[in-house]
């Protein structure tokens, strides 16, 4: 029965979504939302940039510097906490869908559906896993059964998109930074730069958002803290220009890593995707192979909407990684899996906080075991 249920859903989807969507978006097109969203927080950056930002764990510290690529203690339970909201759909609501139940049947698989979506798993990611608790009902007697399942099904689909982290071979390695305003390239530069630099790496940032002066504070503040040089130059220079500076700077003095802070706030997508076409290009110019990365930021607050901010910067500058930040406190934590499914780009970090340990790579037997 549930699987005729599947089928009647499956053809109905079908009919109404063309078979080459992979953006599970649903609200806007990708040509109108990707600058604007995060814009809200534009205002109030100023007085971010003003909190205190504390110090890096292992900075400075030759003693810790073996221990600095692990995860620094209780970075578990961070994600564990951040979590909670997503959490709390798929296990505390998932037992409540079995309330005076004993089987899986059509009623019980359609709010599983829902419940899924609303963790912004995906609707195509969600059919998938719904298609296999469907296949395997006649097993399935109670919530946790069905949760191990779930488990098990997750843990594969992003296992199976995980790539190893690039290596770095080219000296200096050169990070481009990019994604829409408020996202936190910012602060995952500063957290990336602390992670580098006490595992043993001179790093140089390079400050190529030139729009607004708090944006090169904002990253100066993150520099010192993290211990690292930064090259800057004046409010709405030539970001192309800044981003040679940094790269030259790094030849000179022999650094290992460059980190290219980008803006994201431009006032059309056209402008925003042909400057940092432009500072690709002057980086390669400079250096052949460089940017030997290009990350990008995406909100996992901003659910679905992430996936088409993925593509759009994905066609125009092709994109070697994700990390995705904010993951403390969204009930849209299944965003992870969508990521995982629907892009071809491996997801390298995730955040889970603003503090300088807050972010890490991503590992999705951790992640999977925060979830339930
Ligand atoms: P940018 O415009 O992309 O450079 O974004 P910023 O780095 O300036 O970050 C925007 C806001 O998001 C700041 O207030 C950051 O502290 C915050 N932020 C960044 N990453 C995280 C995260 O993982 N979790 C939380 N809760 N806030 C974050
Ligand atoms: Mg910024």
């Amino acid at each position: 029965m549930a699987l005729n249920w599947f089928k009647k859903k499956k053809h109905k989807q079908e009919e109404k979504t063309p078979s080459d969507q992979k953006i599970d978006d649903t609200s806007k097109t990708p040509e109108t939302k990707d600058i604007t969203d995060t814009r809200a927080s534009e205002n109030s950056e100023h007085q971010k940039i003003e909190k205190e930002i504390p110090h890096p764990p292992h900075a400075n510290d030759p003693k810790t510097d073996q221990a600095a690529s692990k995860k620094p203690p209780g970075f578990f339970k961070r994600l564990k906490s951040g979590l909670s909201k997503t959490r709390k759909i798929l296990t505390t609501d998932i037992n409540e869908l079995f309330a005076g139940k004993r089987k899986i049947d059509d009623e019980l698989l359609e709010e599983l559906e829902e419940l899924l979506i609303t963790s912004d798993i995906g609707v195509q990611t969600t059919m998938n896993l719904i298609q296999s608790i469907s296949i395997k009902s006649s097993e399935i007697t109670g919530p946790d059964q069905l949760k191990n399942i779930l488990r098990e099904k997750i843990l594969e689909l992003l296992k199976a998109t995980m790539k190893p982290s690039q290596e770095i071979v080219e000296k200096p390695h050169v990070i481009m930074v990019i994604g829409v305003n408020g996202v936190g390239k910012t602060t995952t530069i500063g957290k990336l730069a602390s992670r580098f630099s006490s595992s043993g790496k001179k790093v140089i940032i390079a400050a190529a958002d030139t729009f607004r002066a708090a944006a090169i504070e904002q990253l100066t503040i993150w520099a010192d803290r993290a211990g690292v040089d930064i090259i800057k130059h004046k409010e709405m220079s030539d970001p192309a220009a800044v981003a040679y500076d940094g790269l030259q700077a790094a030849v000179a003095r022999n650094a290992d890593i460059v980190l290219v802070d980008t803006a994201g706030r431009l006032h059309t997508r056209k402008n925003l995707m042909e400057e940092l076409k432009k500072i690709k290009r002057t980086l390669s110019k400079k250096l052949p192979g460089a940017p030997h990365e290009i990350l990008l930021i995406l909100d996992a607050t901003t659910g679905q909407n992430a996936l088409s901010q993925a593509e759009l910067f994905n066609n125009a500058l092709g994109v070697t990684g994700i990390a995705l930040t904010k993951l403390d406190g969204t009930a849209k934590g299944g965003i992870v899996v969508s990521i995982c499914n629907a892009l071809e780009i491996p997801l390298n970090y995730i955040g889970v906080g603003e503090k300088i340990d807050d972010l890490q790579e991503f590992d999705p037997t951790e992640f999977v075991n925060a979830l339930f």
